[in-house]
C-alpha cells in the first residue's frame, strides 16, 4: 500500500510516521507513506496556496491549482490505476472502524489536508473520490485527521500487527467493545484482579461489552 499526503505543514507528520506501529509498518515494507508540501506544487512565485473567497466572507481558502497539480504528478509517477483521493473535511463521512477496514484494502490513497477556511469547492466536486471527517468538531487543519486515518488503517494491513488474535477481539469487531484487561501485580494497593473464571471468559470473548 502507498499513501501520499498533501499538506502545507509537512513537519507535523514527523512524529506519527517515525514512531510505533506506523514506523514498523513502513520498515516492514507493508506501507509507503510520502508527505508532500503543497507549496512545492504552486505556480505562484511566492509559493502562495490560499486566496480570498469570492463573494466575501472571513478567512482564506486553499486554491485548487497546487492540489490538482500535486495529485496529477503523484498519479503519473505510480503504476497503480486505482488511486483513491480522500479529502479530510468536517462535512465528510464520519470515520469508523468499518471505513478504516475498507480503506486498508486499497493499493493507493492520496489524502488532502485542508487549512484556513477550507479548500476551494472544485477540489471536493471534481477531484476527491471520498470525503472523511474524524468527528463533529472543527480542527485547524486536515493534518491531525489525516494522521488519525493513517493510524487507524495501517494497523489493519495484514501482517502489520504481529498477533492476528488481537485484531479479532479488538473494539468494534462485531459491534462490541473489548473486554477489560489486567496485568501484574494481582493485588495493586488492595485492588484485586478478578478470579480466573472472569479472565477465562474474557479471553474466550464471552465478556465482550455491548
Ligand atoms: N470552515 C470550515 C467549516 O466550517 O467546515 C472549517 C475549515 S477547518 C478550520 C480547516 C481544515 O481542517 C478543513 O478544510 C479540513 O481539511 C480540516 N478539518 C477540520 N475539522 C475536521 C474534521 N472534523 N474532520 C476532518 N477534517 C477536518
Amino acid at each position: 500500500m502507498r499513501i501520499d499526503i498533501l499538506t502545507i505543514f509537512p513537519g507535523m507528520f514527523e512524529p506519527i510516521l517515525n514512531e510505533s506501529i506506523v514506523k514498523r509498518a513502513q520498515a516492514k515494507g507493508k506501507v509507503k507513506i510520502l508527505v508532500h508540501d503543497l507549496r512545492d506544487y504552486t505556480t505562484d512565485k511566492h509559493r502562495k496556496v490560499d486566496d480570498r473567497p469570492f463573494g466575501g466572507g472571513s478567512g482564506m481558502l486553499m486554491t485548487p491549482q497546487p492540489i490538482f497539480d500535486a495529485v496529477r504528478k503523484i498519479k503519473s509517477k505510480i503504476k497503480s490505476k486505482r488511486s483513491k483521493i480522500i479529502l479530510l473535511c468536517p462535512q465528510g463521512k464520519k470515520l469508523t472502524q468499518g471505513i478504516a477496514k475498507k480503506l486498508a484494502k486499497d493499493k493507493h490513497l492520496i489524502l488532502i489536508c485542508g487549512h484556513y477556511e477550507g479548500v476551494d469547492e472544485r477540489v471536493r466536486k471534481n477531484l476527491a473520490d471520498e470525503e472523511i471527517s474524524i468527528g463533529d468538531y472543527v480542527l485547524t487543519g486536515g493534518e491531525l485527521p489525516a494522521m488519525v486515518l493513517v493510524d487507524s488503517l495501517v494497523r489493519l494491513i495484514p501482517g502489520v500487527l504481529g498477533d492476528k488474535f488481537s485484531l479479532n477481539f479488538e473494539s468494534f469487531e462485531g459491534n462490541l467493545l473489548e473486554y477489560p484487561h489486567y496485568t501484574r501485580p494481582a493485588d495493586f494497593r488492595g485492588m484485586k484482579v478478578p478470579c480466573q473464571e472472569t479472565i477465562r471468559k474474557s479471553l474466550s470473548g464471552e465478556n465482550l461489552r455491548p
